[in-house]
Formats: C-alpha cells, sequence, structure tokens
C-alpha cells in the first residue's frame, strides 16, 4: 500500500505530511516488516483551544441565540416553509459549479478536502447550493409549488477572521422554488422584515437592486470592464485582478479609492432587459405597498455568481462608521437548471446569524429567559438519595421544573444551593421521610412546611406554585 498524505491544520497553515519510510536495506526481507502506525499528529501540535475563527457558544449566550432560533422557526412556520437539513459537507463540484469560480467564497474561502476515499468534497459555504441538490436529487419538483424550504446551521468560510468575521458562522436560509412572480420577491423580503422586527433590531436597512438575466448582466459586465479599464491605476490591486476574474465584485470592494471609482461606474439597473426592468418595477411597488422601506443600491451585486434579476441585502445601523451586512440574498432562476434540474425559477435568503446576535447585544435587545427551577430537592441519608432519583422524574413529567444537588451530603450545603437558585419550594427527603414513604414540602416564600406522602407530592408542590404566581410573589431573596 502507498503512505496516503494527511493533511493537518498547524498554526492556521495546511501542511502536508507523508508518513516518514524507512529505508529498507538489501538484506532484509520486504514483506513481513512491521511498522507502528503513524500518528495522525504529533504531541506538540496539540493546543487546548479551538480553530482561529472558530468559537464556542457558551451557556451564557445561548438566551440571545435561542430568542434567534425561535424567530427563525416562528416566521418559518407562519410562512409555510418546512424545515430541510443538508449535509454539512457535499461535493466541491456542487460549490464550484454553483458558486463559480472568481467568487471570493470558492477562491479563497472554501474549505475543500479529499476524503480517505479519494472524493474531493468541502464544507458547506452556504446553504442553497445543498437544498437546491436535495430538491434534485428528491424529485420534489413533483410537489405543489411554490416549495418553500428553511434551513439552519452552521457554514464554513475561510475568511480572515475579526469581530463579525467568522470561519465558522451560523446562517438561518429561506428557500422558495417554483415562481418567478416579483410578488414572492416581496414576500421574501416581507418575511425578512418580519424575522429583524421581531428580534427587536430597529433601523435596519434594506438594500433593493436588480442584476437582471444573465444576458443583461453580460451587457452590464462589459460596460462595467470598459469603464474600469480606462482608470485601472485608480483600483487596488485585488479589484486589478478582479478586474479579468469576477469585474462585478469590484463594486463590492471596500477600499476608499475603488469605492469613488465605482461610483461613477454604469449601473446595472441601466442595463437591464424590459422584463427585468418591469420585474424590479413590481417588486418595488409590492414594497410600498407593504410599507417596508427600501434603499435603492445600484452597487449591490451579491458575492455568488448564481443569482439573477432581485438581489437584496440586510445592514445594520451604523457603528462608529462601521455597517454589518446581516443578511441577503436574491432570485436564482437558473440555477436549478444549471445543476440538472428541470428549469425552475427560484428566490431564497440567507440571515448571519452571529452578527445578528452581535447586533442585538449591541442595541441591548432582550435575550430569551429560559425559565428558571421554582423547586429544590434536598435529600438526607443513602435510602432518602436511592428515592429522591425517582421523586425527581415524578415531578419532572408532571411539568414542575425542580434542581437538585445530588452529589452533596450535607443538608446545609444543599440549602445554601437552593438559596442561589432563589426557589419558592423545598422538598426535604430525609432518612425518616424516605422510611415512612413522605416528604418535607417547605414553602419558602412564606416560611411553612407541611409533610406529605410522596404520592401526594406533586399535587402539593404545584399548589404552592399555584398561590405564589397568583399572589405575583417575587421569588425570595436568599444570602
Ligand atoms: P452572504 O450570502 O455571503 O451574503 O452571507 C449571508 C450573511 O451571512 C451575511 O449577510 C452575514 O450576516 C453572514 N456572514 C457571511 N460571512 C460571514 C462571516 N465570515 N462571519 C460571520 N457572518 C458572516
Amino acid at each position: 500500500m502507498t503512505p496516503k498524505k494527511i493533511t493537518v491544520m498547524k498554526n492556521d497553515k495546511a501542511t502536508t505530511k507523508k508518513p516518514v519510510q524507512k529505508a529498507a536495506s538489501k538484506t532484509e526481507k520486504p514483506a513481513v516488516v512491521k511498522t507502528a502506525p503513524t500518528p495522525l499528529v504529533s504531541e506538540n501540535e496539540f493546543l487546548m483551544q479551538s480553530l482561529r475563527g472558530m468559537r464556542d457558544i457558551l451557556p451564557d449566550e445561548q438566551p440571545y441565540w435561542e430568542r434567534v432560533r425561535r424567530s427563525l422557526s416562528a416566521a418559518a412556520q407562519d410562512f409555510g416553509f418546512q424545515r430541510i437539513d443538508v449535509p454539512t459537507v457535499e461535493f466541491l463540484h456542487l460549490f464550484v459549479r454553483s458558486i463559480k469560480e472568481g467568487t471570493d467564497i470558492i477562491d479563497k474561502e472554501i474549505y475543500a478536502f479529499q476524503t480517505r476515499g479519494g472524493d474531493r468534497v468541502a464544507l458547506r459555504p452556504e446553504f442553497t447550493a445543498g437544498v437546491v441538490r436535495a430538491y434534485i436529487q428528491h424529485g420534489m419538483s413533483a410537489l405543489p409549488k411554490p416549495i418553500r424550504l428553511f434551513s439552519t446551521g452552521p457554514v464554513f468560510r475561510y475568511d480572515r477572521p475579526q469581530e463579525g468575521r467568522y470561519r465558522e458562522l451560523w446562517q438561518g436560509n429561506f428557500d422558495v422554488f417554483g415562481e418567478s412572480d416579483p410578488i414572492l420577491d416581496a414576500q421574501v423580503i416581507q418575511m425578512a422584515y418580519r424575522v429583524i422586527h421581531e428580534l427587536g433590531l430597529r433601523n435596519i436597512e434594506f438594500q433593493v437592486n436588480s442584476i437582471g438575466t444573465p444576458e443583461s448582466r453580460k451587457r452590464y459586465e462589459k460596460a462595467l470592464v470598459r469603464f474600469l479599464e480606462s482608470q485601472k491605476h485608480k483600483l487596488c490591486q485585488s479589484c486589478r485582478e478582479r478586474l479579468v476574474t469576477n469585474p462585478m465584485r469590484i463594486l463590492d470592494c471596500k477600499e476608499d479609492k475603488c469605492v469613488q471609482l465605482t461610483s461613477q461606474a454604469p449601473q446595472a439597473l441601466d442595463f437591464l432587459d424590459d422584463e427585468s426592468r418591469a420585474h424590479f418595477k413590481s417588486l418595488l411597488e409590492y414594497l410600498d405597498e407593504l410599507d417596508l422601506p427600501y434603499t435603492i443600491n445600484p452597487r449591490l451585486v451579491r458575492g455568488l455568481d448564481y443569482y439573477t434579476r432581485t438581489v437584496f441585502e440586510i445592514w445594520s445601523s451604523d457603528r462608529e462608521g462601521k455597517k454589518y451586512a446581516l443578511g441577503g440574498g436574491g432570485r436564482y432562476d437558473n440555477l436549478i437548471q444549471e445543476l440538472g434540474g428541470e428549469p425552475t425559477p427560484a428566490i431564497g435568503f440567507g440571515l448571519g446569524l452571529d452578527r445578528i446576535v452581535l447586533e442585538m447585544k449591541r442595541t441591548q435587545v432582550r435575550p430569551h429567559e429560559f425559565p428558571k427551577p421554582r423547586v429544590f430537592l434536598a435529600q438526607l441519608g443513602d435510602l432518602a438519595k436511592k428515592k429522591s432519583l425517582r421523586l425527581f422524574s415524578d415531578l419532572e413529567k408532571h411539568g414542575v421544573l425542580v434542581t437538585e444537588s445530588f452529589g452533596r451530603g450535607s443538608l446545609k450545603a444543599q440549602m445554601r444551593v437552593a438559596a442561589r437558585h432563589g426557589v419558592e419550594v423545598t422538598i426535604i427527603l430525609g432518612q425518616k421521610e424516605a422510611i415512612d414513604g413522605t416528604a418535607i414540602v417547605k414553602d419558602m416564600v412564606s416560611g411553612t412546611q407541611e409533610t406529605v406522602t410522596q404520592e401526594k407530592l406533586v399535587d402539593a408542590v404545584k399548589k404552592i406554585l399555584k398561590t405564589n404566581a397568583s399572589l405575583s410573589h417575587p421569588a425570595p431573596k436568599f444570602e
């Protein structure tokens, strides 16, 4: 067997290592040499930290994420989207054929690698390509149209990490297949508005543009290149390269000199074919009808190659001169056919959840509040400890949120934990109660306590909680 190449990431750079082979001496018998398996990574490569640009989302942050997740699911449900989960890894070919070479995502950012079986695969840099692949693979075109699909999860881009720019980022993604009418474009923008609004984000800007059909886009691209070629020396180095590989991306460049130059460049809207112009006009009329404010941004072209006609982006409010794209999308009427499906118009958008959470924090939006346990179960002695697991589960099955500190033996230590939780009821199961089949129920608000049989425990606890709720007692403060 020839030794396989193993690619390992070290200090952020991919290095290719070959397992070391010892030179065999001429006198050695060839077949029976046993070598120890080569370790995949050496000890000193191991760092106890996440990869650059990849983060843990710790429990502290989860209330924000939970609010986002809930808003996404609620909007998906209300607008008739069905959830679809597609794999994190797909054939590299899928992304190259849909997003295309010449884009930053494919040329610079894709995480591509070869599997042990020799397949060239990639971590998804966005959802649409995978969702379209699934749509074609499972013959979903037979379903009544439009077909609305929602997906969410991490996507991967080998970008330069900084605040709001990660290598593993989370997106919520909505795609609608089978309808070319601009009313659908308006509806997905309406939906994006709904999510953003529900999340309590304000001063958010919606930018729209139309880049027309591939033909009108080509005409536009030609005019743009002609204009930029004549003043090439005013472009940054990357944009000079883009002039050859993907000229439309120059409109996206943030370098001052490129921004200045492109502000005088021809605009896509002036090159639209009649149908695309009428399509865009109708979209704007629908948005006006919905009273959804928008800005027409003639420079907006989006970084993915598959878009046709409508493109849009959602931008955060200005943050000391810094703005973030919170999401974006558009029409991709030719993608399904290009990937081998029946001609099917489609539109979709993705929201960047990491940036939405950043914006929520920055503008002090309230995060989701997870319900807190209102009951503490304390136990004392071996028998009580044994019985307590069942009691815990009885309460939990009846919808009572209960917490405990089973690992602690002393009642005092357990009561300290109960105090930290600020519970309204403490159940105490001592040796005597465990033998009798009873439990002590202590109302922490009124300070009263009673002994009840374990069969009646759930009812007794619920009664106290209900009384407390109706009295709107604040949970007692403990030291
Ligand atoms: P795109 O399709 O590239 O416009 O991405 C959709 C959204 O994902 C963007 O509007 C951002 O909110 C978010 N996003 C894109 N790239 C990153 C990144 N590297 N880190 C965090 N969020 C990102």
